[in-house]
């Protein structure tokens, strides 16, 4: 079940708590993922837990849903790529600036599936979807729009069957490390291998075949579904 509780999740650029649903956080960190990067908070949601938004935020932070990055000290690249991010995994995003809102500049988002949404957010949510860029001024979006528009937020599998052998590999080495004096993965310095040792690699050796076969199957099991 999705999970609206709103939490306090760290302290914004300005001092101010960052609020948000638990629903919103985990979404955030999908978003990071795939960005590689995880740019400045300069407002979270619901801003009446602070005293009220900033007046230009016209009270669309005051509940769920809404978002302001920094993107001053973003690359034109990076903030290319927080749009289409955004809006790739089912949120309205758009930069604002004197000449888009007469605002400083920021990226302001809406995710729309997240609850409650105070009345101007669900507005530009739905002008977002009718391709407007959420001003008062209604005009046309002018940010990438994804091809079909993306409304809910993609179902991501938590772990893929790659990453899952993978991590067996993984294990395997470390546990490899911490039994041998003597790492396979990574032999420390001044690490003398005793016949012992050198025997024990064997079993070992077996185990990261096994763990690759076992990749290798889940990259096979993919390919065909
Ligand atoms: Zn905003």
């Amino acid at each position: 079940m999705t999970d609206f509780t709103v939490s306090r999740y760290g302290t914004d650029s300005g001092g101010r708590a960052i609020w948000m649903t638990a629903y919103m956080h985990d979404w955030l960190q999908g978003v990071y993922t795939d960005l590689g990067f995880a740019p400045t908070i300069v407002q979270g949601a619901f801003m009446t837990r602070n005293g009220g938004g900033a007046s230009a935020s016209a009270g669309y932070h005051d509940r769920g849903g809404c978002i302001d990055f920094r993107i001053w000290d973003l690359s034109a690249t990076q903030q290319d790529k927080l749009i289409r991010v955004l809006r790739e995994h089912g949120a309205a995003a758009w930069r604002r600036d004197q000449r888009h809102g007469g605002m400083d500049p920021h990226c302001h988002i809406v995710l729309g599936t997240d609850s409650p949404l105070a009345a101007g957010a669900a507005a530009q949510w739905r002008q977002y979807r009718l391709g407007f860029d959420g001003l008062a001024s209604n005009g046309p979006d002018y940010e990438w729009r994804p091809s079909p528009l993306v409304l809910t937020p993609p179902v991501e599998a938590d772990v893929t069957p790659e990453q899952q052998a993978a991590a067996v590999v993984g294990r395997m080495v470390r546990r490899d490390q911490s039994g041998l004096g003597c790492g396979v993965a990574a032999p420390r310095r001044g690490c003398r291998m005793k016949r012992a040792d050198e025997l024990s690699i064997l079993p070992s050796v077996g185990m990261i075949a096994l763990g690759v076969a076992l990749l290798l199957l889940a990259r096979a099991l993919r390919a065909g579904a």
